[in-house]
């Protein structure tokens, strides 16, 4: 029996030519057992090119569905996969794309109850999240398990990306607290091509360190302006109180950490629901204000009359109007929410923010007509 069958032999010709890689290396890629965090932006590209390069055993977490809105950068999905899973829409394009490797497709949430399993298991870890909590878990369960972790995030046109090993500064050395208030890609938008830049940034450092190359991003920040083109790379030192790498604290000391902020699908006091909205909407009681950019609004709208969110406590205090009770909305849900923070901030009380934003609207009301 040989190490390759001959379909192997012939699919990884090019990079068993590679003197820096050879059959050595790619006997290294078929071992190697990769756990994707996310199968997103980032973990489309990753996927594809770990399977590609014949990664033996690729493990996909994602307990997310394709969305329309994710086929401007998720690169593994079609519009025909709207609606189904994302991990089991992964795997199924992956196997036709190397049916000689094996995927395992997780589709519930990464979290403290399968995470210690999953990544004993993995030889290296790739984060394609898009939040601090899954990262903080990440980390602390790499370091507990020993296991290297390559780090990327994005946002608008800016990446990140980072190799951490048990021997190197942690990500919380390098972000002790999670950054307040800082938005995801479904609230701030991101350049299409953004996540598959840092994708295969992430996807080169695994396919070197699998196969035994050097790698330039241990224990260094990879920082990616996309506009001009700039690239730096910073030395990280660990920090003498990080919690994490000191091991201070456990991860089940630590699960407050992971606990997502934006996740929940419950209504906060100040939301309404897609229905609710509906009525509303048609009562002359209430008062629904588009609180999007000039452009955004010209773009498309719901209805309502437009006041951009900077001016909103300043249009609303001059021109207070107290028999209505106001109904703000935005693309996500976001911005409305600040909206109504800032109206209460101002004294007015009787306001409510449109939970999803016209995002979850329209997908309702798409279900709603079929
Ligand atoms: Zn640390």
């Amino acid at each position: 029996m040989t190490q390759f069958s001959a379909d192997e032999w012939l699919r990884y010709t090019r990079h068993i030519q590679l003197p820096q890689i050879g059959p050595q290396g790619q006997k290294r890629l078929k071992d190697a057992h990769v756990l994707i965090v996310g199968a997103g932006g980032l973990g489309c590209p990753v996927a594809l090119y770990l399977a590609a390069a014949g990664v033996g055993q690729l493990t996909i977490v994602d307990a997310d569905r394709v969305d329309v809105t994710n086929l401007q950068r998720q690169v593994l999905y079609t519009t025909d996969s709207v609606g189904k899973l994302k991990a089991e829409e992964a795997k199924a394009h992956l196997l036709a794309l190397n049916p000689s490797i094996q995927i395992t497709a997780i589709t519930e949430p990464f979290a403290l109850t399968n995470g210690p399993a999953l990544v004993a298991d993995a030889n290296l870890v790739m984060d394609c999240t898009d939040n601090f909590a899954t990262r903080y878990l990440i980390n602390d369960l790499c370091i507990e398990h020993k296991t290297p972790w390559i780090f990327a995030s994005i946002h608008q046109f800016s990446g990140q990306c980072a190799l951490f090993t048990p021997e190197t500064a942690c990500f919380r050395c390098l972000f002790p607290e999670a950054p307040q208030d800082i938005p995801d890609c479904n609230a701030a938008g991101v350049l299409g091509v953004l996540p598959g830049l840092l994708g295969t940034f992430q996807a080169n450092e695994a396919l070197k360190y699998l196969s035994g190359m050097a790698t330039p991003l241990k224990n260094t920040l990879l920082l990616v302006e996309a506009t001009d083109l700039t690239f730096r790379k910073i030395k990280l030192n660990r920090n003498e109180h990080c919690v994490s790498c000191h091991q201070l604290k456990s991860p089940q000391e630590l699960q407050n950490d992971y606990q997502l902020l934006c996740s929940s699908n419950d209504l906060a006091d100040y939301e309404v629901s897609s229905q609710q909205f509906d009525q509303w909407k048609t009562d002359k009681h209430y008062r629904v204000i588009d609180v999007r950019s000039l452009a955004e609004r010209q773009a498309f709208h719901i209805g309502g009359e437009h006041i951009p969110l900077d001016d909103i406590q300043q249009a609303l205090q001059q021109k207070p109007q107290a028999a209505n009770t106001i109904v703000c909305y935005c693309q996500s849900g976001k911005r409305s929410a600040k909206a109504v923070a800032a109206l209460k901030e101002a004294g007015i009380d009787d306001c409510y923010s449109l939970a999803g934003g016209i995002q979850q609207w329209l997908k309702e009301h798409q279900i709603h007509t079929g």
